[in-house]
């Protein structure tokens, strides 16, 4: 969505102007020069309407959650409790309950790590994951392989960014217990066949984690139809807030976990001999919550709603098709993943140069884009 491409590049599915137009930070210069923000990836800009949702709660309703008798408290609960309805519709879950509120991705992974996986892994089992991950989704298994004494097997893919589904395959067998993957890849771009891998998963028993992190943002999801057991996404990158994420998993599944944090609101009673869980989602959400990031997330989920995830996606795809075709133009680019499905992550190297120094030209002339070593 940049200036130069605004108009010409319209693909009739929304009026990119009017959406433009409803990014505040789009009108601001950087260098002299319109901004052009290529790095949604690591987090989007904010739309006017999750701006005014934060902005509204705080000048009107706020208050703690899930603990006063006073219309603030209530009226905050509710505003807090609807937005897990919205995630349920956005995520396409069974259950209001399956959506945990996280502060991100990664905390939703390492939830699951210490929790699910404490309880069901030990020596012998077996993680599958790739070679394509992103840290969030790596170390947190690293570290549980090391703490249970299970083992990390990798799936490998080949030099467009598509994974090897045959090797995949071969390292399904009875001990797998968890096969943990994005649904896209950051670096790449790649949108791995997730209903696929999750079927061949379930038919050795194997619990599916879905990082979804670039998923979310990109298309409609629908948790039942891919056959996931757990997805988690941050907020940050669905034109929400920082510091606030989802974690969706069975109902089954999360009702068996232990908890991970223990404190305020995640008990039903508390003894000095010992304490008693509540049920869910609370039993997952010790303490007083992002209730604003909360809010603002909601609201997010309704713009992306309201602009349409299928128009986005389309849009998309049509900007990304562009995208490469103007790089392949580039004398010495040399394009990174190039997976016939892939999202709108444009990964390059080029020819003797610095990916810093590219960087910081393309900063002089207001373009934000991602650069370093991945
Ligand atoms: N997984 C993927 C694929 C990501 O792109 C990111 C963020 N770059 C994360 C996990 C971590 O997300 P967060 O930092 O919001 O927890």
């Amino acid at each position: 969505m940049t200036t130069t491409m605004g108009s010409d590049m319209s693909t009739g599915t929304y009026d990119v102007e009017a959406l433009r137009a409803s990014f505040p930070i789009l009108g601001r210069e950087v260098n002299g020069h319109p901004l052009v923000y290529l790095d949604s990836a690591a987090s989007t800009q904010k739309p006017r309407e999750v701006i005014d949702a934060v902005r509204d709660i705080y000048e009107t309703t706020y208050a703690n959650v899930h603990r006063g008798v006073h219309r603030l408290s209530q009226e905050a609960t509710t505003a807090y409790e609807a937005v897990r309805e919205d995630v349920r519709r956005f995520l396409g879950a069974e259950h209001a309950r399956e959506c945990l509120f996280t502060r991100g991705t990664t905390e939703a992974v390492n939830l699951v790590a210490n929790t699910w996986g404490r309880a069901n892994l030990g020596p012998g089992d077996e993680i599958i994951t790739t070679a394509m991950e992103h840290h969030s989704n790596f170390v947190p298994w690293q570290m549980l392989c090391e703490a249970t004494g299970a083992t990390l097997r990798i799936i490998p893919f080949d030099e467009r960014g598509v994974l090897d589904l045959d090797v995949y395959d071969t390292l399904l067998n009875e001990r797998t217990r968890l096969v943990a993957l994005a649904h896209v890849s950051n670096a790449l771009g790649t949108v791995h066949p997730i209903k696929q891998i999750a079927a061949r998963a379930h038919e050795v028993g194997a619990v599916v984690f879905i990082d979804g992190a670039q998923g979310a943002p990109h298309m409609k999801l629908d948790v039942q139809d891919l056959g996931v057991d757990f997805y988690a996404f941050s907020g940050h990158k669905v034109y929400g807030p920082t510091g606030i994420g989802v974690l969706y998993g069975r109902l089954a599944l999360l009702e068996a976990m232990p908890p991970w944090h223990g404190g305020g609101d995640m008990i039903e009673s508390v003894t000095l001999e010992g304490s008693t869980w509540a049920g869910l989602p609370h039993k997952f959400e010790a303490g007083t919550p992002n209730i604003v990031g909360t809010v603002g997330l909601g609201a997010a989920l309704r713009f992306m709603e309201r602009v349409g995830l299928d128009a986005i996606a389309a849009h998309e795809q049509a900007l990304t098709r562009y995208g490469q075709a103007r790089l392949a133009e580039i004398p010495g680019l040399r394009p990174i993943g190039t997976a016939p499905d892939k999202t709108s992550v444009l990964s390059f190297v080029l020819e003797g140069t610095h990916p810093n120094d590219v960087g910081m030209i393309l900063d002089e002339h207001g373009v934000a884009i991602r650069t370093g070593h991945h």
